[in-house]
């Protein structure tokens, strides 16, 4: 898509630190980290999100994740890593071309998690599994 952002940076149009390529996926540092060393892996063709990638974009985008996550793990200290994509704005994506977030984490660096955990009522529980069954 010519108006995408990372569209943009697989073409080169846009400059970015890159860090790893595969012939589906690229790696690069996110621009305004959370953590030092995050980095995002995205497709090479345009996807909105998760909820419209193909299972192929899916599985290399999660492998290359992985990989960059083991690296962050062996050259930058982190002792446990975020992967993390958001899906739609009420999701809080800002960027819309499938990406997933590798944020290096250790222990006490105050990355919070927004969600409640409470425990769920488990009849709720049951509603839920029994309506996302049937559409799987
Ligand atoms: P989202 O909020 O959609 O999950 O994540 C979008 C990510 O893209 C953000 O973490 C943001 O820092 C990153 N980002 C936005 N613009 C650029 C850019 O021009 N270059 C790079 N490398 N990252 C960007
Ligand atoms: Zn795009």
């Amino acid at each position: 898509m010519s108006d995408c952002l990372f569209c943009g940076i697989v073409a080169e149009r846009i400059p970015a630190i890159r860090i790893a390529e595969t012939d589906r996926a690229i790696a690069f540092m996110d621009i305004f980290p959370a953590a030092p060393g995050h980095a995002l892996v995205i497709p090479r063709v345009h996807t909105d999100d998760a909820l419209t990638a193909t299972d192929e974009d899916l599985a290399a985008c999660l492998q290359l994740a992985a990989r960059v996550g083991r690296a962050a793990v062996e050259q930058l200290g982190a002792t446990g890593v975020t992967f993390q994509s958001l899906a739609r704005p009420d999701a809080g994506q800002t960027v819309f071309h499938l990406h997933v977030h590798v944020i290096p984490r250790v222990a006490g660096d105050g990355f919070a998690f927004p969600w409640p955990h409470a425990e769920g009522d488990l009849a709720e529980l049951e509603g839920q599994a029994a309506r996302l069954r049937m559409a799987l």
